[in-house]
């Protein structure tokens, strides 16, 4: 049977071009790019390579680039080391706004520094569609908010985040304040690179989270974009790489594989095209099946909703169930993320917008990408309806 893959917010294939650029390079370039002789040095020159075309991507300069194991250690290192630092500078009890739309690498990192009570946290909720707006964030700054963290792209429910609004506001903000005291601002955009403009200088962002396996390239791989001047301690201590502030010998493959990547999004223009694709079929998609009786679309729609999602509730059907069937009928989707995968609990986004946590309402993600054909939509736009008609029956 073939399969049929609506799973590309959980990670991507791997593309064939990335995948033969880390080859050629394992097979090259074997030296630690920390060791002086020249096998190191010749791996130092490549990652330098990689790490300039990460900057280009994002229109930062390449020190501002600092690999990571992948977003959630990105997530975790601006989280932390902004709090950590404004600890030990001030000594009082810092204030962090985050989202209630936000990854559990942001997420659960903020509700648990709360609950040891090293910081105070404003979780802001979204409107029943999904929905932030900018003021809604820049309403809860308090004399001791040291950070606003805020996704750019739901994973969840495709909610596109207004970034650039926030980073104006708080930029506005912090040429008020005194030097000492400046709110640091950090995007989660794990899931806006493929399409949106990351450009760091128009978000007006200090710290940026990217993952390589979210963008057809490898696992294992990321990036923290830290602007020049943000006041953040390490996540750990060791080695003087990464400019000293991510310690260990790098992935250096991964690196090549991230940079051939992104490179491989190609522009924004060729990103958008890509985009319009992806949209008209996840909108035939959302089209036919919104007609089953007991389906409601989670978050917005329109242009703030990101192109590749479709994120729906359904009445009267199992969780487990559905998405076992589905899997069964050669389609890989999901309930919303991944890295919760296996419970069976709707998520903190899902309760958010207020929906009924119940046992007999499920949440199904489908999330398209680059290969989703019109013929893949046709199939599952005739199977959908008949599992769950089949479920409902045997639940009867
Ligand atoms: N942030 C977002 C928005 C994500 O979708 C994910 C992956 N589900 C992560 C962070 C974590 O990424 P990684 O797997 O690279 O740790």
């Amino acid at each position: 049977m073939n399969r049929i893959y609506f799973d590309h917010a959980a990670t991507t294939p791997l593309d064939k071009r990335v995948s033969k650029a880390m080859r050629d390079f394992e097979l090259k370039y074997f030296g630690n790019p920390s060791s002086v002789h020249r096998e190191g040095q010749q791996a130092r020159a490549e990652i330098d390579f990689g790490r300039a075309a990460v900057a280009k991507f994002l229109n930062a300069k390449p020190q501002e680039i600092i690999f990571t194991s992948g977003a959630t250690e990105a997530n975790n290192h601006a989280i932390k080391g902004i709090v950590s630092k404004a600890i030990f500078e001030w000594g009082m009890k810092p204030h962090v706004i985050t989202t209630e739309l936000e990854h559990h690498s942001v997420y659960n990192v903020v509700k648990e520094m709360e609950k040891r009570g090293v910081i105070e946290a404003t979780f802001i909720k979204p409107t029943p569609d999904g929905q932030i707006s900018a003021d809604q964030i820049i309403k809860e700054i308090k004399d001791n908010t040291v950070l606003v963290s805020c996704i750019f792209v739901s994973n969840e429910i495709g909610s596109v985040l207004p970034v650039r609004e926030i980073g104006k506001h708080l930029s506005s903000i912090n040429s008020r304040l005194s030097t000492s005291h400046k709110i640091a601002f950090h995007t989660d955009a794990v899931q806006a690179a493929k399409f949106y403009n990351c450009n760091v200088e128009k978000l007006g962002c200090d710290l940026l989270t990217l993952s390589a396996h979210k963008l057809y390239g490898p696992k294992g791989i990321g990036t923290l974009y830290i602007k020049t001047g943000t006041k953040i301690d390490n996540l750990m201590s060791g080695g003087a790489q990464e400019y000293d502030m991510r310690p260990g010998t790098q992935n250096t493959a991964g690196i090549i594989g991230m940079a051939k990547a992104l490179e491989l999004l190609g522009s924004l223009e060729e990103r958008e095209k890509s985009a319009k694709k992806i949209r008209n079929l996840r909108d035939e998609l959302w089209d036919q099946i919104k007609n089953i009786p007991g389906v409601e679309l989670n978050g917005p729609i329109g242009e703030s909703r990101n192109p590749e999602n479709l994120s729906i509730t359904i009445s009267d059907i199992d969780q487990d169930s559905l998405i076992t069937a589905m899997d069964l009928a050669g389609f890989a989707v999901s309930t919303g993320s991944a890295c919760v995968s296996g419970s069976s609990e709707p998520s903190h986004v899902i309760k958010a917008l207020g929906k009924a946590a119940s046992k007999t309402v499920s949440t199904v993600r489908f999330t398209l990408g680059q290969a989703t054909t019109k013929q893949e939509i046709d199939i599952v736009i005739k199977k959908f309806p008949e599992i769950i008609n089949k479920l409902r029956k045997y639940n009867k």
